[in-house]
């Protein structure tokens, strides 16, 4: 029962993380009992380090699946990590550029044995902080995205979905980026307001001399590539020009006037280019119109052989030029200053440059359809409701996902080239010989899929799947999903479509979407600002259960999340507060020569008695039916994500229940006794009890008091993770001791304010009289000891009314007069007469003020607004003097 007197987290915290994971009680098994509790982590990048948005998430996750186990449930939390294709192909890159290398230089299988190289060596960091901060995790079960299993139902799901007619190869228009040399998803272009030019060229019109079209553009360079010019069937000023053709400066190509919608009457002149290969509005007008596509930026953003004398330029120096080369021949018409929105690479922020390729697609349709129902007929059901809005919005206006990239590192496209006949192969084994033609030259597709195609399989294909294994049929459909607003699209919405196709069956029931973290400012955390919190600092500095009590504080469904360092440091001081109250225990019961005990029944807790016909002590029927309301609360509030209340309840309970009030009650007690007797057994079992409700917000505290509470006590399972969670039962609220302890607390309160009020000394021992009509004040006499060691009240107990008094307070039930000296009663009324005087002044000297018509007109609001609540505060100071 030894224990430290200084409470370092530092000390234990590591190694109940070690062995936790060493005991396996996180291991799942699918076989047993009791109703199944599923989730799978959303996959951290692998390139990743713990930044303090994860530790939000997985203390979330961790809180609900720690209660989840506790309370009896068959409960799993995958863990693992994504190999994210082009995050971890830079940061390789990156390091080869360190020796002067590049990907090119050393090949595609020599390259990717680097990636694989470099992720045994670092790829393994998130999950070591994982451990650390306490996450209970199943690791006997964690996958990697590119682990052999997964990459088999990668293959699957694309084969089948080819099969079905759902994968297609086409040319699109794709965000290509120059610098990483590959598509991005519409989701992986960031755009931001830039201040651009609008252009405006003329272009004379065949046949008719002397005139011109003038379009406007915000990319003149791509005017090399035009093919057409459109107006707008609706617009008469251009009747004239439908069947014309117009000749392109620079290229002296001629070119039709094509009528389509893509004219807007409303912007510019009304006429526009048409570049079909490097704009997707014009590549679906060049479709619809049969226009040729002539490319004339290629994939590393310089100008192509079609793009004439600019060929082998890059795209911005040709942009310069052309604007020139326009001017110098007169076709400049203006240029105008134009705000617009550019879209860079999200990983390398290089802007992107849209071009047309082959690319493979899956047709989203079909299989949106499906996942908008599953919302829709709630069997998935978002927290908060309103982020189902969200989700609606971008699946009803869903376009076909572009999922291969041109990358080295990921799943390879399971298609084959026929090199003689060009026929397509796509199957789950290496082809030998090509189905048309016979030939053995097939060549594999060189492209990757997009990394969000396998995350997108992630809660069915870590369970196996293609397999039907007995992990897939107990914990698929998982229960929850937690996770962050950024992948609602990227992931909660792939996960829901390919769930929903291969599993006939949606991959989770609840999806809460947790918050941002955020500083005392309210500002969003960012390396730029400098602002950002480091998990493993702070949790090292504070230990994790403060900061995980700190983050759960503000971890209210739908709100961001503020994360300051006084936050932190008070919610040290709660496990410092609860570390004492152990302490006082733990010495008390050696002192007693009690041995470690731990309640035969763990799911119910009531207190028990030395013997039958003794009832247990007051205190101890309290404390017990104050943690049957506070098992009540936190239960409610775990169940529906409501954390920040949960940990409220938690904090109020200890704080202010079991440690301001009950473990003071009983070093009366003790006093009395000295020792733990009588009822040492039903104290030991109060805080037990607490300790379990508290421990999935505070793992390592709990596990560290329960283990030493507990140590060597027959039948206690073996670690408090694995002890029941305390639940509420309607009989255990014990409403005369709630109300007995009640009047109690209110004298004893009401005495310390009185006490405070009157600037007397807490030492000062001082009498006073309780005076009561009603039959409580025989409940309060008997409490007449602890009133006078808790309050320093020495009480005469007064059946009746009570007289006029200086020094008197009252509620409904009770009167309280505290005898103060008759001189330190003069010099409180004078103190008071004082006050009053002071109050006066200030009270007229405001009123001046606000009265005055030139004063208002001048001051800003919100000094007129402090004036006046400090007015209000001063008068009703004021009356409270006046009694
Ligand atoms: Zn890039
Ligand atoms: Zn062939």
């Amino acid at each position: 029962m030894q224990i430290e007197k200084v409470y370092e987290p530092q000390r234990f915290e590591p190694h109940w993380a070690q062995w936790w994971i060493d005991s396996g009680l996180f291991r799942a098994n699918s076989k047993a009992p009791g109703k199944v509790f599923s989730l799978v982590i959303p996959p951290p990048n692998v390139t990743g380090v713990l930044h303090i948005g994860h530790m939000l998430e997985h203390t979330e996750i961790d809180v609900t699946v720690r209660w989840h186990r506790m309370c009896g449930d068959n409960t799993l939390w995958l863990p693992g990590t994504d190999h994210a294709g082009i995050a971890t192909q830079m940061v390789v890159e990156r390091k080869l550029a360190e020796e002067g290398l590049n990907r090119r230089d050393l090949g595609r299988e020599a390259f990717e044995k680097r990636v694989w190289e470099w992720k045994a060596q670092y790829g393994d960091t998130i999950k070591r902080q994982m451990i650390r901060l306490g996450a209970s995790c199943d690791w006997s079960r964690e996958r990697f995205t590119l682990d052999p299993g997964l990459s088999r139902a990668v293959r699957e799901v694309f084969v089948r979905l080819y099969e079905k007619g759902l994968i297609y190869r086409g040319e699109y228009m794709v965000n290509w980026c120059p610098r990483c040399h590959t598509a991005l998803s519409d989701l992986e272009v960031a755009h931001t307001d830039v201040q651009g030019h609008l252009w405006h060229i003329r272009y004379p019109v065949i046949g008719m001399p002397d005139t011109f079209v003038t379009v406007a553009t915000t990319r003149p360079e791509t005017m090399l590539g035009d093919t057409a010019v459109a107006v707008n069937a609706k617009d008469p000023r251009y009747l004239d020009l439908h069947g014309k053709t117009v000749r392109l400066p620079l290229m002296d190509r001629e070119i039709p006037v094509i009528v389509d919608d893509l004219a807007d009457p409303a912007f510019g002149t009304g006429v526009v280019k048409v570049t079909p290969a490097h704009d997707l509005n014009d590549f679906e007008a060049g479709r619809r119109h049969s226009l040729p596509k002539i490319k004339v930026i290629d994939e590393n953003g310089a100008m192509t052989a079609a793009a004439g004398a600019y060929a082998g330029l890059d795209r911005f120096e040709a942009r310069l030029r052309v604007v020139a080369a326009l001017d110098a021949a007169g076709n400049l018409v203006k240029v105008e200053e134009y705000p617009l929105s550019l879209g860079r690479c999200d990983r390398c922020k290089t802007p992107v440059e849209p071009l047309v390729s082959t690319q493979w697609f899956v047709k989203t349709k079909p299989l949106a359809e499906k996942a908008i129902e599953a919302v829709e007929t709630g069997r998935i059901e978002f927290i908060p409701a309103n982020w189902s809005k969200t989700y609606y919005e971008w699946m009803y206006n869903i376009r076909d996902w572009c999922i291969s990239r041109q990358l080295w590192w990921g799943h390879r496209i399971p298609a084959w080239h026929c090199q003689e006949c060009r026929e397509i192969v796509v199957a789950l084994e290496t082809p030998t010989k090509c189905p048309r033609c016979g030939s053995a030259e097939l060549a594999q597709d060189t492209d990757v899929l997009d990394t969000w195609f396998s995350s997108g399989l992630w809660p069915f294909s870590t369970l196996g799947w293609p397999d039907q294994t007995e992990d897939l049929a107990a914990y698929y459909p998982t229960s929850l999903l937690i996770t962050g607003f950024d992948i609602l699209f990227f992931w909660v919405a792939r996960m829901a479509m390919l769930g929903i196709e291969f599993m006939g069956d949606v991959p989770f029931r609840q999806v809460y979407i947790h918050g941002l973290v955020r500083d005392a400012e309210r500002q969003k955390m960012s390396k730029t600002r400098g602002n950002t919190i480091d998990p493993l600092v702070v949790t090292e500095k504070y230990g994790t259960d403060a900061v995980r009590m700190a983050l759960l504080q503000g971890a209210a469904p739908g709100t961001d999340i503020v994360l300051t360092e006084e936050r932190m440091e008070s919610s040290r001081g709660f496990a410092n507060k609860i570390w004492n109250a152990a302490r006082f225990l733990f010495l008390n019961m050696e002192r007693s020569g009690v041995e470690p005990w731990v309640p035969e029944s763990l799911e119910t807790f009531h207190p028990v008695s030395e013997a039958d016909t003794v009832e247990a002590p007051i205190e101890d029927r309290w404390i017990f039916s104050r943690l049957n309301s506070c098992a009540e609360q936190v239960n409610h509030a775990i169940e529906q994500y409501r954390y920040h209340e949960a940990a409220q309840v938690l904090w109020h309970f200890f704080w202010h229940e079991f440690c301001d009030w009950y473990v003071e009650l009983k070093k009366l007690n003790f006093r009395e006794n000295s020792g733990l007797t009588p009822g040492w057994k039903n104290t030991l079992a109060a805080f037990e009890t607490a300790l379990r409700l508290l421990h999935p917000a505070m793992p390592f505290l709990t596990e560290e008091l329960w283990q030493r509470l507990a140590a060597g006590a027959p039948g206690r399972p073996k670690s408090i993770s694995v002890a029941g969670y305390p639940q509420y039962r309607r009989e255990a609220t014990d409403f005369a001791a709630e109300r007995e302890i009640g009047i109690l607390q209110e004298i004893v309160t009401m005495a310390r304010t009185l006490r405070a009020e009157a600037k007397l000394d807490p030492k000062q021992q001082l009498e006073g009289a309780l005076y009561s009509r009603s039959a409580a004040l025989d409940l309060a006499r008997t409490h007449a000891v602890a009133i006078q060691t808790l309050a320093n009240v020495k009480l005469e107990f007064v059946a009746g009314a009570p007289p006029k008094a200086a020094v008197s307070r009252s509620t409904a039930e009770f009167d309280l007069i505290l005898h103060v000296p008759q001189a330190q009663q003069e010099a409180q009324l004078k103190r008071q007469a004082k006050e009053r005087d002071q109050l006066v002044k200030n009270i007229a000297s405001l009123e001046r003020q606000l009265g005055d018509e030139a004063f208002l007109g001048r001051a800003p609001a919100h000094v007129v607004e402090g004036m006046r609540t400090k007015l209000a505060d001063y008068r009703a100071q004021l009356e409270k003097l006046n009694g």
